[in-house]
C-alpha cells in the first residue's frame, strides 16, 4: 500500500500506459514499440496529467487572448485567469499575494532576474556571495557570472563525506561581507534535504538576504516560504505536472519594490514619453512583454493537482520510493550511491555502477523500457569533487511504484551481466 492512491493517480496520465523501444524518429507514434514504459526520470521532468492538459487545450479553445490591456470579453477571461493563477502558486508556497509572485520561464530564469535585477546594480568589490557546491548550474554559473562581472567574491559551503552541508563552514563563510547566501533546498544530485531555515537565519544576522532554490522541493515537499524566511524561492512548473515555459520566482514584496526591472517592454510600464518611464505595481513590473498565458493558467491547476493530493502526501510517497530504490540498489557490491543515507533525502538516487559508465548503465536500461538519466546533472563542479565524470539518476513521483524501483533493479542486473 502507499500513502496516495497510485492506481487513481496514474489513470489521470495515459502517457505511463504507452510502450517504448521503436525508432524514436517518429516520436510519438509508437509503430514498432513493445516494452512498457517505466517512467523515473521525474527530477528532470515530471508528466502531465490530463487536467492540466485540458486546461491548456480549453484556454486555446475557448478563451484565448492577450492579458492586461484588452476591454473586450475574451481578454478579460484570460487576464482573470492568468492574474488568478499568481494567487493559486502565492498560496500554494505560502506568500502574502500575487504581488510577491512573478512567473518567469523556469527556475533558471528566476535566478537570472535576481543576479541581473539586483545582483548586477547591488554587488561590487569587497562583497561576497555564499553558494554550496552541490549547487545547480541554474544558480552556480549565474552567481559566478554576476560576481565576474561586479568584482564580487563567490564563497563555496563544503558538502561533507555523507552529502549534507558542512553547517561550521557555511557559519564561518557567511560574514558582514555577504550580500547574499543561494542555496539549493533539495539536491537534485545528492537528494540531500538542506537546512534552509537556519541558512536563512545566518544570512539575515549578517543582513544577506538568501535565495532558495526550490527546484526540486516544491514539486515534493510542503514549502512555507514565510517559515523558512526566504528572501526568494524559485520553482518550475514542469517538475510538477505542469507545462515546460512556466515557473515562479518568490520574492519578498519590500524587496521587489525596491528592485529595478529586468526586462523593460511593453506591460511592464505605467506611464511612458520620450524621455522616461515609469513602473507598473508587482509583479507586472516584472513580466514585460506578452507572458506564456496558457502555460501560466496551465501551472495553476498542476498545482490544484498536486495539492488535491496533499504535499505531505506526495512528501511520504516520494520518500517510501526512494528509500526502497535506495535499499534495492544497495543489494549489489557494485553500485555506489552519492548523497544521504536511504531515509533522510528526497526522492531521488544517483549512482554509479562499478564498470559501466552511467550512459551505457542508461542505455540498456533504456531497452527494458525504464527510463532514467545519465550525466552530470548540471552538478560538474559537484561530479568533479565526487571524482565521477558522470552518473545514473533514478527519479520519482506520485504515479511511481515499487514494481517500477524492482524494473529498474532487474535491468542493472541485466547490466551487470552484460559489463561481467
Ligand atoms: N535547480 C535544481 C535543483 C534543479 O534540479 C533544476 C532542474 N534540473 C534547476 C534548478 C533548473 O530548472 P529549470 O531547468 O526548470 O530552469
Amino acid at each position: 500500500s502507499y500513502p496516495i492512491d497510485v492506481e487513481a493517480i496514474r489513470a489521470d496520465f495515459p502517457i505511463l500506459n504507452r510502450q517504448v523501444g521503436g525508432d524514436p524518429e517518429t516520436p510519438g507514434e509508437g509503430a514498432d514499440d513493445d516494452t512498457p514504459l517505466y517512467y523515473l526520470d521525474n527530477a528532470a521532468t515530471s508528466q502531465t496529467p490530463d487536467q492540466v492538459v485540458d486546461t491548456i487545450s480549453e484556454y486555446y479553445r475557448g478563451y484565448n487572448a492577450n492579458v492586461h490591456r484588452g476591454i473586450h470579453q475574451l481578454s478579460q477571461e484570460a487576464s482573470v485567469a492568468y492574474e488568478e493563477a499568481h494567487d493559486t502558486v502565492a498560496d500554494f508556497i505560502g506568500a502574502d499575494g500575487r504581488e510577491e509572485i512573478v512567473f518567469t520561464k523556469n527556475t533558471t530564469e528566476a535566478e537570472n532576474l535576481v543576479a541581473y535585477a539586483w545582483g548586477l546594480n547591488e554587488l561590487g568589490p569587497g562583497d561576497s556571495v555564499v553558494l554550496s557546491e552541490m549547487e545547480h548550474h541554474a544558480s552556480l554559473v549565474t552567481w559566478q557570472q554576476i560576481a565576474k562581472k561586479t568584482g564580487a567574491e563567490v564563497r563555496y559551503i563544503r558538502v561533507d563525506d555523507e552529502g549534507y552541508l558542512d553547517m561550521d563552514h557555511a557559519a564561518e563563510l557567511i560574514d558582514d561581507s555577504t550580500k547574499l547566501v543561494s542555496v539549493v533546498h533539495i539536491s537534485n544530485t545528492l537528494g540531500t534535504v538542506n537546512p534552509v531555515a537556519d541558512l536563512a537565519d545566518m544570512a539575515h544576522d549578517h543582513d544577506a538576504y538568501i535565495f532558495v532554490d526550490g527546484a526540486q522541493s516544491a514539486p515534493t515537499h510542503p514549502v512555507d516560504v514565510k517559515a523558512i524566511d526566504a528572501d526568494f524561492f524559485a520553482f518550475s512548473g514542469h517538475k510538477m505536472c505542469g507545462p515546460t515555459g512556466i515557473g515562479a520566482l518568490y520574492g519578498k514584496e519590500a524587496i521587489l519594490e525596491e528592485m529595478e526591472p529586468y526586462l523593460y517592454g511593453g506591460d511592464m510600464i505605467r506611464r511612458v514619453t520620450y524621455e522616461d518611464s515609469t513602473w507598473e505595481d508587482l509583479p507586472w513590473k516584472f513580466e514585460a512583454g506578452t507572458p506564456s498565458i496558457a502555460q501560466g493558467i496551465a501551472f495553476a491547476a498542476a498545482v490544484e493537482y498536486v495539492d488535491d493530493i496533499g504535499m505531505a502526501n506526495v512528501r511520504a510517497h516520494e520518500e517510501l520510493l526512494a528509500e526502497y530504490a535506495y535499499d534495492r540498489l544497495t543489494e549489489f557490491d557494485e553500485v555506489t550511491i552519492y548523497g544521504p543515507p536511504g531515509d533522510d533525502r528526497g526522492g531521488l538516487v544517483a549512482f554509479n555502477v562499478d564498470g559501466v559508465h552511467a550512459h551505457d548503465l542508461s542505455s540498456i536500461v533504456n531497452e527494458h523500457g525504464v527510463a532514467i538519466r545519465a550525466g552530470d546533472h548540471c552538478t560538474q563542479p559537484l561530479h568533479d569533487k565526487l571524482g565521477i565524470p558522470a552518473s545514473a539518476r533514478a527519479s520519482f513521483y506520485i504515479y511511481n511504484t515499487r514494481e517500477e524501483v524492482d524494473a529498474l533493479v532487474d535491468a542493472v542486473d541485466d547490466a551487470l551481466e552484460l559489463f561481467a
